[in-house]
């Protein structure tokens, strides 16, 4: 399985949250605006901040690490195995990549739904309101991205998906996660402990590191493919290609 965090679209253009918010948002700390909190005290303030990111994300493309997880989902299918990819992302570039069975543990940024009831809203439905934030034409409440805040639930039935191909892999790659946000960030433990080989993909160190089998630190749009490469070819009975 792959738990993908932020980091993966760093290459599409999309910043993570832990680099430097950009321009406008610059003074705003993402736990400040990402919270049903904020957006009780300020709805339009938020509204606008998801309107940038959303924007954001409808223009950017796929690069090669989603690309990469596209082959190895598809590899492994073909073999008769599982494979499971989960995100922490909101953007939706793994279904542009092309993966088939994505569970998006914190939601959708181009999905809005309502404050009080949760109603899913089509876009056509709100994209043509001036009210900042539209409104439901259901409930009258405002509406706001069907993603997961800060101190929110993640919805069950992702969460026990999640959990259960945590439980069950052999393979364990996290990708671009600084893994400080739960309950993602447990998965790679659970993993670990049922006796999976973790691998994580990361510029960096993280909190996960010492847990790791293996870091390839690196870009995810580079490593990801050779790793690609590597699982293949090794399947083929070939050795793992040098420098993964
Ligand atoms: P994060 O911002 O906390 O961490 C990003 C991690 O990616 C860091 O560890 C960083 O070292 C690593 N990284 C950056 N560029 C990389 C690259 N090119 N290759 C490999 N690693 C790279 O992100 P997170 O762990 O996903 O958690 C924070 C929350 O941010 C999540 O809840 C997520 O929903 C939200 N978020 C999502 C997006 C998105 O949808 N693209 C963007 C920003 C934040």
């Amino acid at each position: 399985m792959a738990l993908t965090g932020a980091g993966i679209s760093a290459e599409s253009g999309i910043p993570t949250f832990r680099e430097a918010q950009t321009g406008l948002w610059s003074k705003y700390r993402p736990e400040e605006l990402a919270t049903p909190q904020a957006f009780h005290r300020h709805p339009a303030l938020v509204w606008k901040w998801y309107a940038w990111r959303r924007q954001i994300a409808a223009e950017a493309t796929p690069n090669r690490g989603h690309v990469a997880l596209v082959g190895l989902e598809d590899y492994y299918r073909k073999k008769g195995c599982n494979f499971s990819l989960i995100t922490q992302n909101v953007d939706g570039l793994h279904t542009k990549a092309g993966n088939h069975d994505i569970i998006e543990l914190h939601g959708n940024i181009q999905r809005v739904k309502c404050f009080d009831s949760n109603h899913i809203i089509p876009y056509q439905d709100w994209s043509t309101q001036t009210a900042v934030p539209p409104t439901c034409p259901r409930c009258g409440s405002p509406l706001r991205p069907d993603v997961v805040w800060f101190g929110e639930n993640l919805p069950r039935k992702v969460l026990d998906q999640a959990w259960q191909a945590a439980q069950e892999c052999q393979i364990f790659l996290s990708i671009g996660t600084s893994s400080l946000v739960e309950p993602a960030a447990s998965l790679a433990h659970i993993a670990h402990r049922r006796g999976a080989l973790v691998i994580e993909i990361n510029l960096d160190t993280t909190t996960l590191t010492a847990q790791a089998d293996y870091l390839l630190h690196g870009k995810a749009g580079e490593i990801l493919p050779e790793l690609f490469a590597a699982f293949v070819n090794q399947q083929s009975g070939q050795e793992f290609t040098e420098g993964v």
